[in-house]
C-alpha cells in the first residue's frame, strides 16, 4: 500500500497509587515495560505500545490525557491496573479523554507460585480486583468500552489487542481525512445519500465535491512520459491481452486510461485526499468511464467507491488502513447476483468495472470490453477472482438520525466453474450465518448493495471501529438469529433516540 496510514503510536498506561511504596511502584514499572516489550515482539501488533505513565495522581493522569489529546501521533491509551488504582482519581481524566482506550485486563504471571505465594506477592498483583475498579468508573462514566481479558504472553490476547489497534489507527486517520467527490449522487439513488455535516461532526472527515470538468483539466495536463511509465507498469504487473500491448489495435484506450489513472492520482495527491468516488452519469470530457484507475488507486490505499458513494469510498479507506500490514487486500464491491442451488447458495459479488486487485487470486488480466450502460468508449479494466476463507463485508448506511456499521461475515468460496464470458473482476461467497438468514437480516437492516469486502480482518475489528466512532454496530454472523437481530433494530432505534449519540 502507497499511500500509507500516519504515523500513529499507542501509549501503554499503567495506574497505582503511593499506598505501596517506592519499591513496590518500581516493580511495577518494570513489570509494565516487560510486558511492553513482550507484546511489541511478538510480531501480531501493526504499530508499537510506548510506556508512557505509571499514574498514580488525579493531576498527573489529567495531564497524561492532556498530552495524549494533543499528541497526533498518539492514536489511543492501553491501561492496566497492576496494583489497585482508587478510580475516583481518574475521573478528570478519563471525562476529557478523546482518544480511544483499550482496558487490558491481564496479569504479569501466568502462573501463580502456589507453594511460594505470600501476601507481599497478593498485593503485587492485583489486577483482578485493581481492574474491576477501572472498569466500574468507565461504565459509571458511560464511556466508549473495549476490554481485552487473558495473559499478555498469549496469542489470542495480542490478537485482540492488535484488533483493537487496528481499528483505532483507522479512526485516527479519519480525523481530518478528505475525500472527492466527482459528480454528484447516482440519480435516485437512496442509500448512497447521507447527512456530509454529521458525517464530518462523528467522523472527522471532509467530502469535497467536484465537477468532472476539474478533474479532466487535470487529466489533459499528464505527460507523455508519465502515461509510458505507467504502461510500462501495467506489462509488468498483469497479463496484458495483446490488443492492449504497445502495438495492438487498442493500445490507445490504454494510454487513455493510464493518463486517466496519473490525473486522479496528481488530483488526489494535491488535494491531499484519501479517496474519491465517479458516476458513470457524469463523464463529460473523459472518454471512457475510469475502471483500471479505480482499481489501481484502491491498490495504493485510496478509498473508492463507485456511483457517488462517498461513506463507502470513506469506509474502504478506513478498512485499508485498518489491514495495513497483512496479507489480504481490501476492495470496493457490490452483492450483484446469485447462485440460488438448494443448499449450496452463493453470492458473486463484482462491480461493472472497479473491483480492487489487491483481492486477486493470482496474477490479474488487463482486458478491454464494451460497457453495458453510459454509452461511451469500451473501458479497460482488470480481471480476476478472488481466493476462498472467511471473510466479511460491511456497509455504512445513515439513518436519520444515526449511521449504522452493518457487517456479514461469510465464507468467501473458490469459483465453481471457470467465467470465460465475464469481462470483470469478482469474488465468490456464501452469507453466514446460512443463505437466507444473511440475506434477509441484511435486507432489514437496511444495509446497501455496495459494501467494502476484505479476508484481512474479523468483524471485530469494526465493532470497535465503531464503537470509537459511537455509531450504531450491527453484525449477522454464525450466531445470527433473524428474530432477535430484528428486535435489536427496534431496540437501537429506541436507544438513539433516546440517548445523545446519534447524529
Ligand atoms: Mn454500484
Amino acid at each position: 500500500m502507497k499511500l500509507l496510514p500516519k504515523a500513529q503510536e499507542f501509549w501503554f498506561i499503567t495506574g497505582s497509587q503511593h499506598l505501596y511504596g517506592p519499591e513496590t511502584l518500581r516493580q511495577v514499572s518494570h513489570h509494565s515495560q516487560q510486558i511492553i516489550e513482550g507484546l511489541n515482539n511478538g510480531g501480531r501488533l501493526p504499530v508499537n505500545l510506548v510506556f508512557k505513565a505509571l499514574l498514580t495522581t488525579p493531576d498527573a493522569i489529567r495531564e497524561l490525557v492532556r498530552e495524549a489529546n494533543n499528541n497526533p501521533q498518539c492514536a489511543g491509551l492501553v491501561a492496566w491496573m497492576h496494583t489497585f488504582s482508587p478510580a475516583k482519581m481518574w475521573i478528570g481524566g478519563l471525562t476529557h479523554l478523546q482518544k480511544p482506550m483499550l482496558h487490558l485486563h491481564t496479569q504479569f504471571n501466568r502462573d501463580l507460585p502456589w507453594d511460594t505465594i505470600d501476601m507481599d506477592f497478593m498485593n503485587l498483583n492485583q489486577a483482578a480486583h485493581g481492574d474491576r475498579e477501572f472498569g466500574f468508573m468507565n461504565a459509571r462514566l458511560r464511556r466508549p468500552q473495549a476490554v481485552v481479558a487473558g495473559h499478555w504472553e498469549n496469542a489470542e490476547t495480542q490478537t485482540r489487542l492488535a484488533g483493537w489497534m487496528r481499528a483505532a489507527t483507522a479512526w485516527q486517520e479519519w480525523k481530518g481525512a478528505r475525500f472527492a467527490r466527482f459528480g454528484d449522487n447516482m440519480r435516485q439513488v437512496a442509500v448512497t445519500e447521507g447527512d456530509k455535516v454529521a458525517a464530518e461532526a462523528r467522523f472527522g472527515f471532509t467530502v469535497d465535491g467536484y465537477g468532472v470538468g476539474d478533474l479532466v483539466e487535470v487529466v489533459n495536463q499528464v505527460a507523455d512520459a508519465e502515461v509510458d511509465r505507467i504502461c510500462a507498469e501495467y506489462e509488468e504487473l498483469y497479463n496484458v491481452v495483446p490488443a492492449l500491448r504497445k502495438g495492438g489495435d487498442r493500445h490507445a484506450s490504454l494510454r487513455t486510461e493510464a493518463r486517466v489513472e496519473a490525473g486522479i492520482r496528481q488530483f488526489l495527491q494535491s488535494g491531499n485526499y484519501s479517496g474519491f468516488t465517479t458516476t458513470f452519469e457524469d463523464l463529460h470530457g473523459l472518454d471512457q468511464l475510469p475502471g483500471l484507475a479505480p482499481q489501481r488507486l484502491m491498490a495504493e490505499g485510496y478509498g473508492f467507491a463507485a456511483e457517488g458513494d462517498w461513506k463507502t469510498a470513506a469506509l474502504l479507506r478506513a478498512m485499508k488502513v485498518m489491514a495495513h500490514g497483512l496479507p489480504e487486500g481490501v476492495s470496493f464491491m457490490e452483492d450483484y447476483t446469485y447462485h440460488m442451488e438448494p443448499g449450496n447458495e452463493m453470492v458473486l459479488g463484482s462491480h461493472m468495472l472497479e473491483i480492487c486487485p489487491s483481492i486477486a487470486k493470482g496474477k490479474p488480466s488487463l482486458e478491454i470490453h464494451p460497457l453495458g450502460i453510459g454509452g461511451k468508449s469500451d473501458p479497460v479494466r482488470l480481471v480476476f477472482e478472488s481466493p476462498a476463507g472467511r471473510g466479511l463485508n460491511a456497509s455504512l448506511v445513515d439513518m436519520g438520525n444515526r449511521f449504522r456499521l452493518l457487517v456479514n461475515a461469510v465464507d468467501a468460496v473458490e469459483t465453481p466453474a471457470p467465467l470465460p464470458n465475464l469481462p470483470v473482476a469478482s469474488a465468490v461467497w456464501k452469507p453466514l450465518p446460512d443463505f437466507r438468514t444473511g440475506l434477509e437480516a441484511w435486507i432489514l437492516a437496511g444495509g446497501a448493495h455496495h459494501t467494502g469486502y476484505t479476508r484481512a480482518i474479523d468483524p471485530t475489528v469494526l465493532e470497535h471501529f465503531a464503537e470509537m466512532a459511537g455509531i450504531e454496530y450491527l453484525l449477522i454472523g454464525e450466531d445470527t438469529r433473524l428474530a432477535e437481530f430484528r428486535d435489536k433494530t427496534r431496540w437501537n432505534d429506541l436507544y438513539y433516540t433516546l440517548s445523545s449519540r446519534g447524529h
